[in-house]
């Protein structure tokens, strides 16, 4: 049985009085939806201020990137270790806007997915095709080969401490969510893939929907066999609609 997980991504948002009055918002619905996880991921600017925050509820906080490298002259990144000072235990990578924008390849998710697991930090492997991908019939290959650039270099062990966000990217920040079928669809390819390597772990990796998650739309998504729960951007800001996400994948155990 997988325990559901309903991660906030805060992207590049909140000052130090938004967080705290989201927090402060949020730490009911926490202390209530007892069969999930409930986690959020600030700018790295505030992880100290939430990690605070968070110390005295169940609420998990995850950083949004991380280095590659340990140390040294790489101006302006955060490394693994850093993370690790401040107890941080969850990180994104691989986001589809670090890989639209800043140009991230499979080789480089692939080379920070193996230094967070190094370092005992949990990786959440962003993955998912772009509507172009998608009507031109190439989803299936651009996820298959997402996940393997990690599967080649880290080994089907790695994805018992991986978690897997399927992000379409049609559906990041448009307002539109992919039905629950689709999600299904694919998260059951993914499922499967890992499954051609070990079935046990596969069958116990937590796959993550992202892509307009709402209040309204988030039951019908984790009532899907393959959903865990979700990864959640905008909505994830405003405390009534997370709080009711986190509920939905409460009610969906
Ligand atoms: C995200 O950024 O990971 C995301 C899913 O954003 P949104 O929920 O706003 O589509």
């Amino acid at each position: 049985m997988r325990r559901p997980l309903v991660m906030g991504n805060w992207k590049m948002n909140g000052s130090l009085l938004a967080n705290k009055a989201l927090i402060g918002a949020l730490e009911v619905t926490a202390d209530d939806c007892k069969a999930i996880d409930v986690a959020v991921c600030p700018s790295f600017v505030y992880l100290s201020q939430v990690t605070e925050l968070c110390s005295s509820s169940p609420i998990h906080v995850g950083a949004q990137n991380m280095c590659d490298q340990d140390k040294g002259a790489f101006t302006g990144e955060v490394s693994a270790d850093m993370l690790r000072d401040l107890e941080i235990g969850f990180v994104l990578v691989g986001h589809s806007e670090r890989r639209a924008i800043y140009s991230e390849s499979d080789a480089m998710v692939a080379a920070k997915v193996n230094k967070a697991l190094e370092k005992g930090i949990v990786p959440v492997l962003c993955v998912g095709e772009t509507l172009e991908e998608r009507q031109s019939g190439e989803m299936q290959a651009v996820i298959e080969s997402q996940v393997r650039a990690v599967l080649d270099s880290a080994s089907i062990a790695a994805f018992a401490q991986i978690v897997i966000a399927y992000e379409p990217v049609w559906a990041i920040g448009t307002g539109e969510t992919a039905t629950p079928e689709q999600a299904q669809e694919v998260h059951a390819f993914i499922r499967n893939l890992l499954a051609e390597h070990d079935a046990k772990i596969a069958s116990r990796t937590t796959i993550l929907y992202g892509g307009s998650v709402n209040a309204g739309n988030a039951a019908e998504l984790f009532a899907m066999a393959d959903v865990d729960g979700g990864l959640v951007g905008g909505a994830s800001l405003k405390a009534a609609d997370f709080s009711a996400i986190c509920q939905a994948a409460q009610a969906s155990v």
